[in-house]
């Protein structure tokens, strides 16, 4: 079986499967040049806990965790196979690293899950699960997370995040369709993209302080909260590649990562 890689991609907006544009051509695109993995484990911005939960679901439903979109997005499947022994095996692993965790038997896949698997493996024939991320906790407590997950790679598990490279929904809605891409988020996009490239794990763990106009781009930061984990379970010493880059409506990153 073959050693996967740790991905992070940007899953933008909810209608992700209904667009066009280099985002949507480039997870397509994806899953071909990745090939099949044995499993899927995803970590999406739209699953917080106060203590790590996977889900143990042998067929999880496909949840619709927004409000005010076109009918056609409601009638999207994703019906992939679960994977409840993959479940137990990130519980055992996490434990073993001194993390808490439980299975959640019931728990599906959310729209940062769905949305872009969509795209990447429409046949939606890769078992997958998810795992939550605890936002509050911080960058810190993610690498560590994707540290006790490294090994998973080595068992053909593809470790999958998903959330965004930038996330302000109130500047997005005062861009007002104005598609020019804001100094201010290019500025905090490269800022990442070097820091992530160099591996400078102690300024990513404090970018709030280090990057330029992180609290502006990350009000909150549950959306950039799952590429520390994808970072985490990436070698140590370990390659980092840039496998895309764009900015959509002026403020949101769409870039997506590699880590080996
Ligand atoms: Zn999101």
């Amino acid at each position: 079986m073959k050693r996967q890689p740790a991905i992070f991609v940007s899953h933008g907006s909810p209608t992700l499967p209904l667009e066009n544009g280099p985002a949507v051509d480039f997870l397509r695109g994806l899953g071909p040049a990745l090939g099949r993995p044995e499993a899927i484990l995803v970590v999406s911005a739209h699953w917080d806990t106060p203590h790590p939960a996977v889900s143990g679901a042998p067929r999880p439903e496909t949840i619709y965790d927004f409000y005010g979109f076109p009918p056609a997005l409601y009638r999207l499947r994703y019906p992939a196979p679960g994977a409840p022994e993959l479940a137990e095996r990130v519980a055992g692993l996490l434990e073993a690293n001194g993390l808490r965790a439980r299975v959640d038997p019931a728990r599906g896949l959310d729209h940062g899950a769905w949305t872009p698997l969509y795209l990447m493996y429409p046949e939606a024939d890769v078992p997958a699960t998810q795992l939550s991320i605890q936002w509050r906790e911080g960058p810190a407590h993610h690498v560590r997370l994707g540290e006790a997950l490294r090994p998973l790679r080595g068992e053909g598990v593809l470790i999958f995040a998903s959330g965004g490279a930038t996330h302000n929904l109130r500047e997005l809605s005062q861009q007002r369709g104005n598609p020019a891409p804001q100094q201010w988020t290019v500025e905090f996009n490269e800022w990442l993209a070097d820091a992530l490239a160099a591996r400078r794990v102690d300024d990513l763990v404090d970018y709030r302080q280090r990057a330029p106009h992180a609290v502006r781009n990350h009000p909150t930061d549950e959306h950039l909260i799952p590429v520390f984990v994808a970072l985490g379970a990436g070698d140590e010493g370990g390659t980092t590649t840039r496998l895309h880059s764009s900015i959509e409506s002026g403020v949101i990153s769409m870039d997506a990562y590699r880590f080996d």
